[in-house]
């Protein structure tokens, strides 16, 4: 098998490889950390490898416990399921970070008992001060050491007026620390830009750098593909690996996905979260196939599925340019997941007012009438009133259509129909010859006079579905 693939099923490394999604349920997942998620679950599905979940919970005010929820449910929707987290379970959890609070706890005692952390007694009013001044003096802001190297006996002192320091990380000096980005190659980062960075917040909750690092090399995590803007994170949370003698995993940074406009992706770009891309009728498997190409290079063009969209993804496909976020490249994949679903699929997928309108005995004729023809369910909708509705309300547009065409128009159509009540061709051919009128002129009053629309299924098609009975009520609807 040519598998060029980073550990490939045959080599012995196969068998560690475990990915993790670790989102913060501070909102709904949106396109970007939705991408993040399928990439690490691209690479940790197949035997032999596991994708786990942890839920970052560690910002006490922010985090909620109904987006914990969603983002479950939005995982399970996309067909992201998890081996190892929450629900499932596994040997390392508890699987929310603020349940891990007393294993943290171990960490800071180490670190301070090698003095590689310490109390820092500064208030925020005082940080915010000595940043200003760093930044006038044209210095990048980073924290200055004033608690760095106090005595015990003032320590002590300082408790007094403040019980709950935070606790920082003693950076060391003049290092330089390098790792193999699995995206974007070399990187090495100079100790000396680093600040003594907290750990601990002043409330007891651990910072994101610490509990990130720590419950990746916990949870035995081989492989992080994250968002770009985690790379300068990422040295500091190797120097505390490193400090606690605790593995680190490799770490590959993705490209940030943007807008038309190359700025970061918003709602402004026409971003959405998962869950309304859901509520407006899009296949998971449209969503799947459109992000695994969003920063991603397949040569399949093709539809492809979870299995397919692992098996090709490799880290020297992964772009290290901005991906740009395409509305139409989406809507596409929508297009192609419709022509990929069964009949049953596409039934469920209309609704239930679709299903009602329409009818079981109808389906068929149904869908054969119209999944060329729309995108999501309130197309299928529209077509349902459309064809089974009447009577059928026109617009002014078409009545004007209509009104242009005239009764004449009308009058011989319906001479036509008695003659040819299923065939279209040979329907309109009679028109033409009664009328002398052909091309859109002709056309396009009988698709105005049918649907209310110019566009739409073949007309063919919507001659034999919509029935004599109802093309001679519209027809006689326009003599009007
Ligand atoms: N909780 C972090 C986030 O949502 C995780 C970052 C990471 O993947 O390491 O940004």
């Amino acid at each position: 098998m040519d598998d060029n693939r980073p550990f490939a099923k045959t080599e012995p490394e196969a068998m560690t490889v475990k990915t993790r999604f670790a989102p913060s349920p501070t909102g709904f997942i949106h396109l970007g950390n939705a991408r993040t998620a399928l990439f690490n679950a691209l690479l940790g599905r197949g035997e032999g490898r596991v994708f786990l979940l942890r839920i970052e919970d560690t910002d006490r005010d922010r985090s909620r416990e109904e987006f914990v929820a969603a983002l479950e449910e939005d995982l399970m929707w996309l067909g992201l399921g998890w081996q190892e987290g929450p629900v499932v379970g596994g040997e390392h959890g508890p699987y929310f970070q603020s349940q891990r609070e007393a294993l943290y706890q171990r960490y800071y005692r180490q670190l301070e008992e090698h003095d590689l952390a310490y109390p820092c007694f500064c208030s925020e009013a005082e940080l915010k001060l000595s940043r200003k001044l760093q930044r006038s003096a044209g210095q990048p802001p980073r924290y200055s050491g004033k608690c760095a190297h106090l005595s015990e006996g003032e320590r002590q002192r300082r408790r007094q007026d403040n019980p709950r320091p935070t606790l920082r990380f003693r950076v060391p000096r003049d290092r330089v620390i390098a790792f193999d980005d699995l995206v974007r190659g070399p990187q090495r980062f100079d100790s000396n830009e680093i600040g003594d960075f907290i750990i601990r917040r002043g409330d007891g909750s651990a910072a994101f750098f610490f509990s990130n690092a720590i419950d990746d090399a916990l949870m035995g995590v081989t492989h992080v593909l994250r968002g770009e803007d985690h790379l300068t994170n990422t040295p500091r949370q190797q120097l505390i690996l490193e400090a606690l003698g605790l593995q680190s995993p490799r770490y590959g940074h993705i490209s940030m996905i943007v807008g038309h406009d190359g700025a970061p992706l918003s709602k402004r770009h026409g971003s959405r979260s998962i869950r309304e891309l859901r509520q407006q009728g899009y296949f998971p498997q449209a969503v799947v196939n459109y992000l695994a190409r969003l920063g991603h290079k397949y040569d399949d063009e093709g539809f492809l599925d979870l299995d397919q969209l692992a098996a090709q993804f490799r880290f020297d496909r992964l772009g290290k340019a901005p991906a740009r976020y395409d509305a139409h490249q989406l809507l596409h994949w929508q297009h192609q997941a419709l022509v990929a679903a069964s009949a049953d699929e596409i039934w469920q997928w209309m609704g239930p007012q679709v299903r009602e309108l329409v009818g079981e005995e109808r389906r068929n004729e149904f869908l054969d009438l119209v999944v060329a023809n729309i995108s999501f369910p309130e197309h299928a909708l529209h077509w349902a009133q459309v064809v089974y509705q009447d009577p059928l309300e026109l617009s002014d547009e078409m009545r004007e259509v209509v009104a242009a065409a005239g009764r004449e128009f009308f009058q011989q159509a319906l001479l036509a129909l008695e003659l040819h009540p299923a065939d279209f061709k040979a329907f309109s051919n009679a028109i033409k010859q009664a009328t002398g009128v052909k091309g859109k002129a002709l056309f396009q009053p009988l698709r105005a006079a049918f649907t209310g629309e110019l566009g739409g299924p073949e007309m063919s098609k919507l001659m034999r579905v919509l029935g004599p009975e109802r093309l001679r009520l519209r027809l006689r609807a326009c003599l009007q």
